[in-house]
């Protein structure tokens, strides 16, 4: 089985291009969790750069709408604002990275 992959908008911080990028869930996740960098990619210029606070957000939010998706299968839908919580996205992250 391949190893679960998120595509995501990068810009570009030599000239602001938007392109897409891809990435391993699990590494993303755990990046995040950790609070290790994360290094991003764009192709228009060859570079890499660490994500900043507003990516990771973005990231983070990103993650957290597919791990809804995921749990919706087995879980009752909960009220999205109730759930709007930064600490239960986490604990989703966390059982993402361990599946
Ligand atoms: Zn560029």
């Amino acid at each position: 089985m391949p190893e679960p992959t998120l595509k995501f908008s990068v810009t570009c911080p030599d000239c602001a291009l938007e392109s897409i990028s891809e990435m391993p869930i699990a590494v993303i996740a755990n990046r995040l969790l950790t609070g290790k960098s994360l290094r991003l990619y764009s192709k228009c210029h060859d570079r890499y750069w660490t994500a900043t606070y507003i990516e990771r957000e973005k990231l983070r939010k990103s993650l957290a709408a597919l791990s809804t998706d995921t749990n919706a299968r087995q879980n009752p839908p909960l009220s999205e604002e109730s759930q709007a919580e930064e600490l239960t996205r986490d604990v989703r992250l966390d059982a993402l990275v361990s599946a």
